[in-house]
């Protein structure tokens, strides 16, 4: 069950919900977002919730029986959107397009990116600095001194960063530079660094494990909101299967399940999802049919050298052509 508080609730009157729930046996977690004061309480499905609708500073209540509550469609009607100032906006009707490089490997490298954008008309840069490699000996990014770079060359032009985070320890740092932090599938269950940007109010945006299910997405969602940040966003980018002609399986499924499930945005990474440059671009337009709130693709100038990702990499010319494909597909539904 979900309780809704009034902002100003006084005292005694969340002294008074607080024991009526007590009285009937559930147990409490306040939780206090950039937006709202909820209270998450687990218990008994047979009580009557109008004996505590009628409290004094109870704002709504709901039932919410999926074992994830804040981030569950049940009690929030409305979806979600996210807003990263300066016109960019993500769900609820507003669709979000990012693209970048997999990492950030010089300024040459983000220049000729951060133009490609420009004339795409592209809002977003994705662009990793720290990189989670699957050998220790691989490229692994460069680091907060390749997010100010990145930083550097977006700002002037409003564009927004989304770059991921990959331990606790490295937010603070990153905060000034960063529109979005991404928590990549290798630590989508990673609840310490959850717990953490939960504490913050600057989005996220939480991919799904490389093994994860659906709902172990959504708790992970879960566990952002319920420290007390909402600004959330989920991401499909391929789980592994045990089909191997491709990097991962792409779940367009869960695209749907997910916008059934959650109220949240659900953007759709088609690079990761099947590892193939040739494929991306139709998988990306598929994902926006099937309903995703935006796209996050990886795109660079040269992707033969990329030093990560390169298979999966668009070009120029490639990435020109999908973001106008997407636009017509966004006109056509
Ligand atoms: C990435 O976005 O470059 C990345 C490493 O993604 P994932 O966590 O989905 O593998
Ligand atoms: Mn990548």
């Amino acid at each position: 069950m979900i309780i809704q508080l009034h902002k100003n609730i006084k005292a005694e009157d969340l002294q008074i919900i607080l024991n009526t729930l007590e009285t009937h046996k559930y147990s409490v977690t306040k939780v206090k977002t950039q937006f709202e004061n909820y209270l998450i309480c687990i218990g008994k499905q047979d009580v009557d919730i109008r004996i505590i609708g009628h409290l004094n500073g109870v704002k709504d209540i709901h039932r919410v029986s999926d074992n994830y509550k804040l981030v569950s469609s049940k009690w929030k009607t409305e979806n979600t959107k996210v807003d990263l100032g300066d016109d960019v906006v993500i769900g609820n009707g507003y669709h979000g397009l990012m693209a970048g490089p997999c990492s950030i490997e010089s300024e040459e490298q983000v220049s000729k990116i951060v133009g490609h954008l420009i004339k795409n008309d592209i809002k977003i840069m994705r662009g990793g600095v720290y990189k989670p490699r699957s050998s220790p000996y691989a490229f692994r990014g460069l680091g907060i001194e390749g997010l100010k770079m990145m930083h550097e060359q977006c700002k002037p032009h409003n564009i927004k960063i989304i770059t991921e985070v990959m331990q606790a320890s490295q937010i603070k740092e990153m905060m000034g530079y960063v529109d979005i932090f991404q928590v990549g599938a290798r630590n989508s269950q990673n609840y310490n660094l959850l717990d953490a940007l939960g504490e913050i109010d600057k989005p996220v945006m939480i991919k799904r494990g490389i093994s994860g299910t659906i709902d172990e997405l959504l708790n992970s969602a879960e566990y952002i909101f319920s420290k007390g940040n909402e600004k959330l966003l989920l991401c499909e980018r391929g789980i592994r299967t045990f089909e191997t002609m491709y990097r991962n399986t792409f779940d367009i499924n869960a695209i749907q399940i997910l916008k059934d499930k959650s109220h949240l945005p659900v953007i759709a990474d088609p690079s990761h999802g099947i590892g193939i440059r040739e494929y991306v671009p139709k998988l990306a337009l598929a994902s926006l049919v099937a309903g995703a709130d935006g796209i996050i693709y990886e795109v660079h100038d040269k992707p033969e050298e990329a030093l990560s990702d390169g298979q999966q990499t668009l070009n120029f010319i490639e990435s020109e052509t999908l973001a106008k494909n997407i636009q017509r597909i966004k006109a056509l539904l």
